[in-house]
């Protein structure tokens, strides 16, 4: 009888789509550092040629063999399936950057004429693609701030005439570094709203901050769940890498582009995913479990003025409300605003002795920045204000560490206020 157990993504991470028996028996998946790959013979070059060209359809159990490094490497094929099982996805396409990742899905999926619509803010990468960019190709875009998305913004939408060139819904929730949250369902039941028969308006999600174990876009009515894996998949600050999962359709199209942009991930950025994968529900959950530690510790400081933490939101609000049907954590970022101004904020950024300050999230070590002057610099005065991200903002990405030691750095550093 079949074993009809079905193992939990931790469990397969170790596991799942390798062969030892490929490989000379290795327990891991060794780096296949190599450009391309030599055929049996003629026939099977054809073969493999006809797939990757769509010239045919696959015969019965038949797999696409491995061509050029370029289109696919033993590395980069066991890591993004690796990848799907955590998104419950079809299919996974690997980048060498989330935001080689992110401009391969906005350049497949629009073209002229069309209209994007985004949540705000976006990471600064992704902003400054859809303002300086996509407008070079005829591509509209149009913001919503998050809790917008509802019958008021499909109206907005109706009223510009623009219903019928709504191509796709961008979103990333929940929002950098403010912990603002956009409704996915929500955003589905606009994009359907505006969608045809022929023509289906698609819905991307940003799944950086949450995912991919605390949040998943798909089974949300998302139609692609986007990385930078770089954060939480990575994990490690040691590599730039990005990820897309989606359907088979969506990513042989996603893949396809990638082939012929040779944005790709290699096989050493593959290698070091795997080896990331093993720890990732491990590292995430002691990474939320001292984020609410730290998140406590602020709230009741007498110098922090107010916390940005999903664990804090108030029941029965629209936040709390989203957070419980599209969360199963309340994740590991947080950010808060001390008591003055930038003086202050920096002040305590620089007593900082064990958490560090540079830019990036989801590793192992905390780390700090100030989103006015760094991530958030290039955004106007009037957005930064609309947004809450003030001068007195301080964004903590919380680690691995001991949670009493990261509290007492804190402590440390507010009591030099
Ligand atoms: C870091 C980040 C990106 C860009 O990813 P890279 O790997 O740096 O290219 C995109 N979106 C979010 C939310 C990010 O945090």
């Amino acid at each position: 009888m079949e074993n009809q157990h079905n193992y939990r993504p931790e469990t397969l991470m170790m596991s799942y789509g390798y062969k030892p028996e490929l490989s000379e028996g290795a327990i891991k998946c060794p780096i296949f550092q190599t450009s391309t790959f030599v055929f049996k013979n003629a026939e099977e070059g054809k073969a493999f040629f006809e797939l990757a060209y769509g010239l045919r359809e696959k015969a019965d159990g038949e797999e696409q063999g491995l061509i050029y490094s370029r289109i696919n490497n033993p590395d980069l094929e066991i890591l993004e399936n690796r990848l799907t099982l955590w998104d419950g996805a079809e299919d996974c396409a690997v980048f060498e950057s989330g935001m080689s990742a992110i401009t391969t899905v906005l350049l497949e999926f629009l073209k002229p004429g069309d209209l994007l619509l985004y949540s705000t803010p976006l990471y600064g990468g992704t902003d400054h693609f859809i303002h300086h960019f996509l407008p070079k190709i005829g591509v509209n875009a149009m913001g919503f701030v998050p809790g917008e998305e509802s019958e008021g913004l499909l109206q907005r939408i109706k009223d510009a005439g623009l219903s019928d060139k709504l191509a796709m819904v961008y979103v990333e929730t929940p929002a950098n570094p403010t912990n603002a949250l956009v409704d996915i369902a929500a955003c589905r039941s606009l994009a359907d709203a505006c969608s045809t028969a022929e023509r289906k308006v698609l819905l991307a999600v940003d799944n950086t901050y949450m995912g991919p174990l605390w949040q998943h876009p798909l089974q949300l009515g998302a139609d692609f769940s986007i990385y930078s894996a770089t954060k939480y998949i990575g994990g490690h600050s040691d590599v730039i890498a990005g990820a897309v999962c989606g359907s088979r359709e969506i990513i042989l199209r996603v893949k396809t582009l990638r082939t012929f942009l040779g944005n790709m991930a290699g096989p050493w950025t593959g290698w070091l995913l795997l080896r990331s994968l093993e720890t990732l529900k491990v590292r995430m959950e002691q990474q939320a479990a001292n984020a609410a530690r730290v998140a406590e510790f602020l709230r009741t400081h007498p110098k922090i003025e107010k916390v940005y933490y999903l664990g804090f939101l108030s029941e029965g609000s629209r936040e709390y409300n989203v957070y419980k049907k599209q969360y199963t954590s309340a994740g590991a970022m947080l950010s808060f605003d001390v008591k003055g101004g930038e003086k202050e904020a920096f002040r305590l950024i620089n007593k900082l002795r064990i958490i560090k300050l540079a830019v990036s999230l989801g590793s192992t070590e905390s780390l700090v920045q100030h989103p006015a002057t760094m991530t958030h610099a290039g955004v106007s005065p009037e957005h930064k204000e609309q947004m809450g991200i003030t001068e007195k903002l301080i964004r903590l990405s919380v680690g691995v560490e001991n949670a009493d030691d990261l509290i007492y750095d804190l402590n440390q550093a507010l009591e030099q206020l």
